[in-house]
């Protein structure tokens, strides 16, 4: 049992001072008890934890390396793909290893305890098969044993080049599966997590409309009992063409029209809809999962949010690319997206509310939802994913509740996180990760060979 104590924390049921945390060995909230003396680790603030619900970890190691105008002037998400393409044709189990612990310690220190990781790069270089179907996962999971985050195994199926059934292009072949290499990574990799901890999960991802038939995506919701169901959807407006085209419907429209879409689904980017498939996506209780870092950096374009939130609709968010991992950064992101495209302020927040509080409550609640995870607030029954973000500046001074979160979103430069538990376990302690001095030697020797290579 752990005992923690907050100054002021953020619980399901509001503001709470001089908060007793207790977190049980099952990493559970198990009792919070208000102006309580101060025992235990102190902390100035508690906050719950959001999970990061979309990221591709090996994507970190290029983030920054696509910032350079083409010859040709044409650069978009397109051109950034065959680099990433290019890029992965680089990496080995190990050096994917590496950049996963490293990605996930960031995510860590940026304030996030869990991750759902949309992972595709299931192969050797030339599409090979590994004698282990689940070697990649597997290496996966032995980062996120070494960070300690909470992690949703996300193994992705990705069968074609695209929509028309187009051979996939070779720079493809190390994510392609047939339903029954698909069916049997996930089998394998379900064995091979016998050792993760508890709140582990796997889900599973029909990468795309693009990637996968629609007769085999009937098949996807069978292969999982009520588990997460992600899939990228309407990211781009040549996608938007592409499945409509070929499918007769534009992707959000015609996803939930040809498939059982509920809460156990995340529907990653959702950029491009209509007003209708806008309420129909709230309407279906599913969770958009917003990236709204990289979506700027790729310029995919603006989610509907305001529309989308009017409709009662619920999001989380994700890193996906990994560009930069800074939750804080997501939310003001998100937020200044919304401004820039309706010439509004505080667009996500409901009249009298904070924007920050907001966005924080729905990254929590949404996250959770989306990874199946038993946590979104610090409740007693919850896990106990908590954050404490580090308030000994100016930026904080005089500030209290929900204005502390505006003030760490919207004005704070450096966001420092102090102390963070993930289901429970304390993995970053004063600004520290355990093992971060090797975390970040073994990625930086990764970085410095692959950027030599490319
Ligand atoms: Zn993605």
């Amino acid at each position: 049992m752990q005992i923690i104590w907050a100054e002021q924390a953020l619980t399901g049921s509001g503001w709470q001072r001089h908060l007793r945390i207790e977190i049980a060995d099952d990493g559970r909230i198990s009792s919070l008890t208000p102006d309580s003396r101060p025992q235990g680790t102190r902390l100035g603030i508690a906050l719950p934890a959001p999970a990061n619900l979309h990221s591709h970890a090996f994507q970190r190691a290029m983030a920054g390396l696509a910032e350079q105008r083409s010859p040709q002037g044409q650069d978009s998400f397109w051109s950034w793909r065959a680099l990433m393409y290019r890029f992965l044709e680089l990496l080995d189990p190990d050096d994917v290893e590496a950049i996963t612990a490293y990605a996930q310690l960031e995510m860590l220190k940026a304030g996030f305890a869990a991750v759902g990781e949309f992972h595709y790069l299931h192969h050797a270089p030339g599409g090979q098969h590994y004698d282990n179907p689940a070697e990649m996962a597997g290496r996966i999971m032995a980062a996120s044993r070494q960070t300690g985050i909470g992690l949703c195994l996300l193994p992705v199926l990705y069968m074609q080049g695209g929509c028309d059934g187009r051979e996939p292009s070779p720079k493809q072949r190390r994510f392609l599966c047939d339903f029954n290499d698909y069916s049997r990574i996930l089998s394998v990799t379900e064995k091979a997590s016998a050792g993760m901890p508890e709140d582990f999960s796997i889900g599973v991802a029909p990468h795309s409309l693009r990637a996968v038939t629609p007769c085999i995506l009937d098949e996807i919701p069978a292969l999982t009992s009520g588990n997460p169901i992600h899939i990228h959807i309407a990211e781009q407006q040549a996608e938007v063409s592409e499945v409509s085209a070929a499918l007769g419907a534009r992707p959000v429209e015609w996803l939930l029209e040809n498939q059982p879409v509920d809460e156990a689904w995340c529907l990653v980017h959702a950029t491009h809809m209509t007003g209708a498939e806008t309420r129909a996506l709230a309407a279906s209780g599913a969770v958009a999962g917003l990236c709204p870092i990289t979506e700027a950096n790729l310029g995919d374009g603006i989610f509907p949010a305001h529309a989308f939130l009017a409709a009662g609709g619920r999001f989380g968010l994700g890193t996906d690319s990994n560009i930069q991992i800074d939750l804080a950064g997501e939310m003001r992101m998100l937020e200044y997206s919304q401004r820039l495209g309706r010439q509004e302020r505080n667009v996500v927040a409901q009249q009298g509310c904070s924007c920050g509080a907001t966005l924080l409550a729905s990254a929590c609640r949404g996250g959770a939802q989306a990874l199946g995870r038993n946590s979104g607030a610090i409740a007693v029954g919850k896990l106990a994913d908590i954050v404490e973000i580090d308030l000994q500046h100016p930026d904080f001074e005089g500030l209290e509740g929900d204005r502390l979160i505006d003030s760490w979103i919207f004005a704070r430069t450096c966001n420092k996180v102090r102390n963070l538990w993930s289901g429970g376990r304390h993995v970053i302690m004063d600004g520290q990760h355990a093992q971060e001095a090797d975390i970040t030697n073994k990625a930086g020797r990764v970085f410095r060979r692959l950027r030599s290579a490319l």
